[in-house]
C-alpha cells in the first residue's frame, strides 16, 4: 500500500512539478523551505562555471535544481531537477564505497589516506608533502588511487565495475556525458601527471593511464539533482536503498563515508562548511552537490557556478539554508 502511494505521488510529482511531502518530518514544512531555498537563492549571481575542462564552461549557469529525498524514499524537489551536470568529484564517494565493499575500512584508511590536505584537490604539492600518500579519497590523488585499487586490473573491467556501483546507488541506468569526457580526456595531462607520481611512489594498483581513463569516465557521468538526492538518499539510510529497497552497502561502513565527506568533501571549505552545517557533503566542478543528514534524508543540488575552492556556490547557500531553517544540524539538540 505504501509503496502504491509512492509510485503515484512520484508520478505525480513528475507529472505537475508539485512537490511531494516528506515523512515524519513535517513534510510540508520541508518542502516548503527546500521552495524558499530555491526561490532565495535562484537569482544569486556569484560564482563561475569550472573553465579548467572546456565543456563545463559551456553548461547553462542558470541551471539549478534542488532534490530532497529522505530515508524513508520520499521525494520532494524544485527548478531544474530534470536537467543533467557531469557528476565530477561527488562521483568519487560511491567509488570510495565500492572499495571499501571490496577491500574494507582499514584498507581504504592505510592505502589512500583520511587526513585533509589543506591544498586545492588537484595539488602535486600535496602528495610530495606525504611522501606519496594521496592523502584522502576525494582529492584527485586519491580518487585515481581508489580506482586503481579495485579488483578489476584493466581499464574496461575497472570502469564496467564503477559504472554498475553508480546505477545501483541511482536506482537506474545513468548516462555518460561524451562532450565532457571528451573534453577531459584530450586535456588530462594534469591528473596523468598525479597518476604517474603516485605510481613512482609504488602507490598505483594499475598502470597511471588505466586508473586515469577510468577516473576520467567515473567523472563524466550525468545526472539530475534528482539522481543525486537519490544517490544520497542510501548513505542517509544506513546503505539500504529507500527506493530499490536493495542493501547497496554494510551499514557498519556508512559511517566511515560519511566522516571521510566531513573531513575532506568540499575541499578547503570543508571547515567552514561544517562550522556552518554540521552535516557531510560532497561536490563536483559539474556543479552538483550533495548533503547528508544521517537517518533523515539527502539533498542534491546542480548549480555550475563554483566558489574558488570549487564548490558550487548556489548549492551551498541553498543547502545551508534548509538546514539551518528546520534545524537539521545533528550537533543542535
Ligand atoms: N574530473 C575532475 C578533475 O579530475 C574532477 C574534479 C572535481 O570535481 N573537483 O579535475
Amino acid at each position: 500500500m505504501l509503496r502504491l502511494f509512492l509510485i503515484f505521488s512520484t508520478l505525480f510529482l513528475s507529472l505537475s512539478k508539485m512537490p511531494v511531502f516528506a515523512g515524519q518530518l513535517d513534510g510540508d514544512r520541508l518542502c516548503a523551505t527546500a521552495q524558499a531555498a530555491y526561490l532565495k537563492y535562484r537569482n544569486l549571481d556569484s560564482g563561475e562555471n569550472a573553465n579548467y575542462i572546456k565543456a563545463l564552461q559551456a553548461v547553462d549557469p542558470k541551471t539549478f535544481g534542488i532534490s530532497i529525498v529522505t530515508a524513508d524514499g520520499r521525494i520532494c524537489e524544485f527548478g531544474d531537477y530534470n536537467a543533467a551536470v557531469s557528476i565530477q568529484s561527488v562521483s568519487k564517494v560511491f567509488t570510495l564505497a565500492l572499495l571499501m565493499r571490496e577491500k574494507g575500512p582499514n584498507f581504504v584508511e592505510e592505502t589512500i589516506g583520511v587526513q585533509p590536505t589543506g591544498m586545492p584537490f588537484n595539488s602535486v604539492l600535496a602528495i610530495e608533502n606525504q611522501q606519496g600518500s594521496p592523502s584522502n579519497p576525494y582529492v584527485n590523488a586519491g580518487a585515481i588511487s581508489t580506482v586503481s585499487w579495485l579488483t578489476p586490473q584493466n581499464e574496461p573491467e575497472l570502469w564496467k565495475a564503477i559504472k554498475e556501483n553508480m546505477d545501483s546507488f541511482a536506482g537506474k541506468k545513468l548516462a555518460v556525458n561524451t562532450d565532457v569526457l571528451q573534453s577531459e580526456m584530450e586535456d588530462n595531462k594534469r591528473n596523468l601527471g598525479i597518476a604517474t607520481l603516485l605510481d613512482s611512489y609504488g602507490k598505483l594498483g594499475t598502470t597511471p593511464l588505466d586508473a586515469v581513463t577510468a577516473y576520467t569516465k567515473q567523472c563524466s557521468v550525468n545526472v539530475t539533482s534528482h539522481d543525486l538526492a537519490v544517490m544520497g538518499s542510501v548513505l542517509a539510510n544506513d546503505g539500504l536503498h529507500p527506493i530499490t529497497h536493495k542493501q547497496i552497502l554494510k551499514s557498519d561502513y556508512v559511517p566511515h563515508i560519511l566522516s571521510s565527506m566531513v573531513m575532506s568533501g568540499v575541499y578547503d571549505n570543508s571547515g567552514s562548511w561544517f562550522y556552518e552545517t554540521g552535516v557531510p557533503a560532497k561536490s563536483g566542478v559539474g556543479g552538483g552537490f550533495i548533503a547528508i543528514i544521517p537517518g533523515k534524508m539527502s539533498i542534491g543540488v546542480i548549480s555550475p557556478p563554483l566558489d574558488q575552492f570549487g564548490n558550487s556556490v548556489r548549492a551551498q547557500r541553498a543547502v545551508s539554508y534548509i538546514i539551518n531553517q528546520l534545524n537539521l544540524n545533528p550537533y543542535a539538540n
